[in-house]
């Protein structure tokens, strides 16, 4: 599932091709995706706003237009891409200036597109999802922050102060595990499972542990884990595990840079142990029985 550094990525990556124009038309092709408004008012209400600008918020991201919120939620394997210009209707090659060339990776439109917005210049934006776990609603004016489901999303976890942040918001007394915790979207937003596994790590903190547990010390590292394991997503353009695709199509190449998600049974690449995959908080976990140790009681 795309967390913060994928959804961060496909932001500012489509930002620059569309900022400031014009939607030609829009195109819902899978109107059950569209929650909280009358699918047959989507298309003509899109069509000839200019866009503001489009933002992130925790996993979610939002198109500003003229007195309408569009909010884009990937789900499980929602892409967004973006066709310039000179794309094909049917990408394989596109024209340049000197010819032929092979497209980036922009998915052709076939059954799994779902919304596809023309802008005035012929770019596209393409809404892709196969398993269909996404979501898309309008609001109302520029107030999406007022939603009910972005007004109940905890801080950035990229520009929180840490120990205010924790003086405020860490729950002393609780005794699920801080797998979950950091999984808990109204606690922090934008991260899931890969990023929780990763900072859990960095920071020597078993993925068990009962919040509660954690000791007072540690809450900052692991904290401090947590935007550093998300600015180095960032920085190498997402994670494509499964179906996250940047929006010119290609991967981004977090992935192999991972120390413990998606390593299960792998050696540990600070210790050499055999690291564990198990459930917690309902997710695939993966952790490093010697790097992560569940203190004895
Ligand atoms: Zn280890």
């Amino acid at each position: 599932m795309p967390e913060l550094p994928e959804v961060e990525t496909i932001v500012r990556l489509l930002a620059p091709g569309i900022e400031g124009k014009r939607i030609l038309s829009a195109d819902l092709r899978l109107p059950r995706l569209l929650l909280g408004s009358d699918p047959g008012d989507f298309n003509p209400r899109l069509e000839g706003l200019r866009l503001e600008r489009i933002v992130r918020r925790g996993k979610y991201i939002i198109l500003e237009l003229p007195g309408l919120s569009l909010v884009v939620h990937l789900g499980m394997t929602g892409q967004l891409t973006y066709a310039p210009p000179d794309a094909s209707e049917k990408p394989g090659f596109y024209r340049t200036v000197t010819g032929m060339q092979k497209a980036l990776g922009v998915h052709p439109i076939d059954k799994h597109t779902h919304l596809i917005v023309r802008w005035e210049d012929g770019s596209r934006v393409l809404f892709r999802d196969p398993r269909t776990f996404g979501k898309l609603f309008l609001i109302e004016g520029r107030d999406w922050m007022r939603h009910p489901r972005l007004r109940i999303l905890g801080e950035e976890p990229l520009t929180l102060r840490i120990e205010p942040f924790l003086a405020k918001h860490y729950p002393d007394g609780s005794a699920r595990s801080i797998k979950a915790l950091l999984l808990d979207q109204s606690f922090l937003s934008g991260v899931g499972n890969i990023y929780a596994d990763e900072a859990l790590f960095r920071s020597g903190i078993h993925p068990a542990r009962k919040v509660k547990d954690v000791k007072p010390l540690q809450r900052p590292l692991l904290l401090q884990a947590v935007k550093d394991v998300l600015r180095a997503g960032i920085k190498n353009s997402g994670t494509s595990f499964s179906d996250y695709r940047k929006p010119d199509g290609t991967q981004g190449s977090n992935f192999e840079r991972l120390q413990v998600y998606g390593r299960g049974g792998q050696p540990c690449r600070k210790c050499g142990a055999v690291l564990r995959k198990t459930g917690i908080a309902q997710r695939g976990t993966v952790f490093c029985p010697r790097c992560q140790p569940l203190p004895k009681r």
